[in-house]
């Protein structure tokens, strides 16, 4: 479509002389601006030129995040960062999730949701896996933050483990291996993992009591 949209711009150009060599410069240069613009705004939209999330209509909320964090893995593990959003319904009810953000090793802030989004939860990655981050299961600061927001809270873990946060309650949606893990995933880093956690539960964990 952009290239078709340069070509068609031709005709309208008039150059002051013929010169066959400057004729071609126009369709050449904004081709390339065309791959730039484009590089650039998958860059700020995705934090990087990631393949693009492709979901089917779906209303069950834990179904829809489970896929989409299954396809939002591997750009956690190819960076070693968390990757956020936001997710909302559509006037028939359907989810959609807002385009994932580039967050760091231990932290991401999701974009501003849309006008009418309808935004009912926050998804977001734990990143690449390191022996010394317990990040396969949500840190109390995720549960406090999704209630405070009034949200509910889906997290995917290195291992492929998805959580639900709910009023500051995380429950196991789908164990280890559920969706994409990262090949660096060793299970037995850290202490055993519990299908349930209050925030208190995991503040104690965090202190290693
Ligand atoms: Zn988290």
């Amino acid at each position: 479509m952009r290239r078709m949209r340069g070509e068609r711009m031709m005709p309208s150009l008039r150059f002051p002389f013929d010169l066959r060599t400057l004729r071609r410069l126009p369709p050449l240069f904004l081709r390339a601006l065309g791959m730039i613009a484009a590089l650039a705004i998958m860059t700020a939209c995705n934090g990087g030129p990631f393949a693009p999330i492709t979901m089917s209509r779906m209303t069950d909320a834990d179904a829809y995040a489970i896929a989409f964090l299954d396809q939002l893995q591997p750009r956690s593990f190819a960076t070693g960062r968390e990757f956020c959003g936001l997710l909302g319904r559509d006037a028939s009810g359907a989810v959609r999730a807002t385009a994932p953000v580039m967050g760091h090793r231990e932290h991401c802030t999701p974009g501003r949701a849309p006008e009418n989004f309808n935004t009912f939860a926050s998804y977001h990655t734990h990143g690449a896996f390191h022996a010394d981050i317990d990040s396969e299961v949500p840190s109390a600061f995720d549960l406090v933050a999704d209630r405070e927001e009034g949200v509910i809270g889906y997290i995917s873990t290195p291992g492929g483990r998805v959580w639900r946060s709910a009023q500051g309650r995380a429950r196991l949606l789908c164990g280890p291996g559920c969706i994409a893990a990262d090949p660096a995933y060793r299970p037995a880093a850290h202490a055993p993992i519990a299908p349930r956690y209050t925030a208190d539960e995991l503040r104690r964990r965090e202190r290693g009591i």
